[in-house]
């Protein structure tokens, strides 16, 4: 390793070549749900100073430099987008949607110490670590070919093991199709099975900032059913930090809550020190967005997404989408392509996201280089 000090002109240079590499990069990158369109120029002034929001948001702390007001209002924000009336609410903003994750199939392994993890294969590749970390047994469901959880699939597996407390996690917008299973479904199945143990966390990483904005959403409601939702703050928001949230009911919160004496704060998040940034982030886009702004966004994105699928659909290539998912789906291109475009594949399917940042005539360039490489029967 060069660990010579560097002259100041150095270092400029150095970070200004990779300001350049990281706007072009950001500029074609269309195949993964990070929207690029933002601006929290007036929250800069922040970084100045070193902000940490450890504790539990709802609880007085020793430490004062913290955003915990702000962070209350997201979770509020977040708690009214999902119809929960914010005093049965509990939440506060994660690191991104695996952290929201790990913490609702905590909350559930807290409440159901035997209870088995069920979710299915087009689950994100997070959840089978978080389960090792967590070191519950889990069962993984078949997935129809929409992407959904098969649910005779899931019947049957949580039928055999209805002795124990059954835990789903399920798909609000699955990560590669877009799927969503039906969370009243689920609900259905554990009540036909005469099972009153059981907990369902959804995992809206993406869809959880969709739903909530157009006219004929799936069901995505804390009434539908789930006891825990996690959503990504710098998907369909967009952030220059990862970061999401993740709502539980204030009940079940209870159970875990351990008062520590050394910061004074009530021990009920993952990490210990917090970010007390991405609190800003989050409460600053919704604040000036509103239902409004956002239900612009979508909806405009969402055309973008038909567009897509128009556009593939025209040049021979069978593209699709989901109703309410920005992610189109369609055959794996070449890796030439996928590589320019930072486009995500899973075996034999590749997606584009449509998120607020990716234009038609991005959309128009994509379809292009893909039409291109079917013509030359490149399939390298
Ligand atoms: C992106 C994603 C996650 C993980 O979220 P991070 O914010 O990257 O941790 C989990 N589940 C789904 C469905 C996702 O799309």
């Amino acid at each position: 390793m060069d660990a010579a000090r560097k002259t100041p002109d150095q270092v400029t240079q150095r970070l200004d070549e990779l300001y350049r590499r990281l706007q072009d990069a950001a500029a074609s990158q269309a195949g993964y749900p990070c929207n690029q369109l933002f601006d929290y120029s007036e929250l800069y002034r922040f970084l100045g100073l070193s902000i940490n929001n450890v504790g539990d948001p709802f609880h007085n702390s020793n430490f004062w430099v913290n955003t915990h007001e702000f962070e209350r209002e997201v979770v509020n924000g977040f708690a009214f987008l999902m119809g929960m009336e914010p005093e049965r609410c509990w939440g506060y903003v994660t690191h991104g949607g695996t952290e929201g994750n790990m913490y609702g199939l905590y909350l559930a392994r807290e409440l159901y110490p035997d209870g088995l993890v069920y979710f299915s294969e087009d689950t994100h590749y997070s959840v089978l670590k978080t389960m090792h970390i967590l070191n519950t047994r889990s069962i993984m469901i078949k997935s129809r070919e929409s992407g959904e959880i098969d649910y005779d699939d899931l019947r049957e597996t949580v039928r055999i093991h209805r002795d124990v407390p059954g835990i789903v996690l399920a798909n609000i917008g699955t990560t590669m199709k877009g799927a969503v299973d039906d969370v009243p479904r689920i609900r259905g199945i554990f009540r036909d099975l005469a099972m009153t143990d059981y907990y369902i966390h959804a995992d809206a990483a993406l869809s959880g900032m969709i739903l909530p904005f157009v006219e004929e959403p799936q069901p995505h409601r804390f009434e539908d059913g789930y006891h825990s939702i996690a959503v990504s703050g710098h998907k369909m928001i967009g952030a220059p930090l990862p970061c999401g949230i993740v709502l539980a009911k204030r009940d079940s919160v209870a159970r875990i809550a351990r008062a520590i004496e050394y910061v004074g704060v009530l021990d009920t998040t993952l990490s210990g020190s917090r970010n007390a940034f991405t609190p800003l982030i989050l409460w600053y886009a919704l604040k000036r967005s509103g239902l409004s702004g956002f239900r612009k966004a979508v909806a405009a994105a969402l055309a973008v997404a038909d567009y897509a699928v128009a556009r593939f659909n025209d040049n021979g290539i069978p593209a699709w989408r989901h109703k309410n998912s920005l992610t189109v789906v369609f055959p794996k291109p070449p890796h030439s392509v996928t590589e320019k475009w930072q486009i995500a594949v899973y075996r034999d399917i590749a997606h584009i996201i449509t998120m607020p940042h990716v234009t038609r005539a991005t959309v128009d360039a994509i379809v292009a280089d893909c039409a291109a490489a079917l013509q030359q029967g490149d399939c390298s």
